[in-house]
C-alpha cells in the first residue's frame, strides 16, 4: 500500500513564502530591514544612487512614524518599500490577532503588499493570516551585518560567496548594523556591478500572479 504523507503545516507555510527569484538572469534584489534610520538610511540611498541600484526597504512602522521624511525620500528615489511590522514583534510570542494588529498598524503608514517577518520567525497560522493581504518576502543571502562580532570583511564575504542570479540579499539600515554596513555595502555594490548584476526593487504592489483578498 502506498502511503503519501501530507506535507507538514510548517513545510507548507515555508513553501508559500518567497525565498528567492532563482532563474532570473543576472538580477539581484537588495533589501534593507529595520529603518528608516537618520544618518544611515540617507547614506544607503546615496550609495545606491551612485551605483545605479534600486532596492527594497522593509520599514518598521514605528520608524516611519518618527522619520516620515526619510520614508518619502526612499520612495522619491524610486525604491520599493515593504512592511516589517510596527514594533518588530516576535512572531513566536504573539497570537495571530496581535501579530496582525501590529502589521496593520504599520500598513497605515507603509503602502506595500510585501511583508517580511521580524527576526525571520513566523508561525504557520500567522503565515496563513498574513498571506491574505501580503506576499511574504524572505531571503536566500543573509549578510549578518547586525552581528557586531563579525568583521565587515566577513559580512561582505557572506554576500559575495553566496549570491546568485535571482538572490534576495538582506542588509539592515539600523544603528546596530551600521559599522558593518558602512564597510560591506559599497564593496557589495562594486562586486555586483563588476559581475554584471542588475539590482532591482521587489514591486511594492506585490508579486505578479498572486491574488490577495484585500477588501
Ligand atoms: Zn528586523
Amino acid at each position: 500500500m502506498l502511503i503519501v504523507r501530507p506535507p507538514s503545516l510548517l513545510t507548507r507555510a515555508l513553501n508559500r513564502m518567497t525565498w528567492d527569484f532563482y532563474g532570473e538572469h543576472r538580477n539581484v534584489y537588495l533589501t534593507f530591514d529595520d529603518g528608516p534610520t537618520p544618518m544611515i538610511t540617507p547614506w544607503v540611498l546615496d550609495r545606491l544612487g551612485e551605483a545605479d541600484a534600486l532596492a527594497t526597504f522593509f520599514c518598521l512602522g514605528r520608524n516611519v512614524d518618527k522619520h516620515p521624511e526619510i520614508y518619502r525620500q526612499i520612495l522619491a528615489r524610486g525604491h520599493s518599500v515593504g512592511n516589517h511590522s510596527y514594533s518588530h514583534l516576535k512572531g513566536f510570542r504573539s497570537t495571530v490577532g496581535r501579530y496582525m494588529d501590529d502589521i496593520n498598524l504599520a500598513g497605515n503608514l507603509i503602502s506595500s503588499k510585501l511583508f517580511r517577518p521580524p527576526y525571520g520567525r513566523i508561525f504557520p497560522g500567522q503565515v496563513k493570516a498574513v498571506l491574505q493581504h501580503y506576499d511574504i518576502i524572505m531571503w536566500d543571502v543573509l549578510s549578518i551585518d547586525y552581528n557586531t562580532g563579525l568583521t565587515g570583511e566577513r559580512v561582505l564575504q557572506n554576500v559575495t560567496r553566496n549570491v546568485k542570479p535571482g538572490s534576495i540579499i538582506v542588509f539592515h539600515d539600523s544603528e546596530k548594523a551600521s559599522e558593518n554596513l558602512f564597510f560591506a555595502l559599497p564593496r557589495t555594490l562594486e562586486f555586483l556591478s563588476d559581475k554584471g548584476y542588475r539590482m532591482l526593487p521587489i514591486p511594492a504592489e506585490g508579486l505578479p500572479g498572486r491574488e490577495h483578498m484585500v477588501n
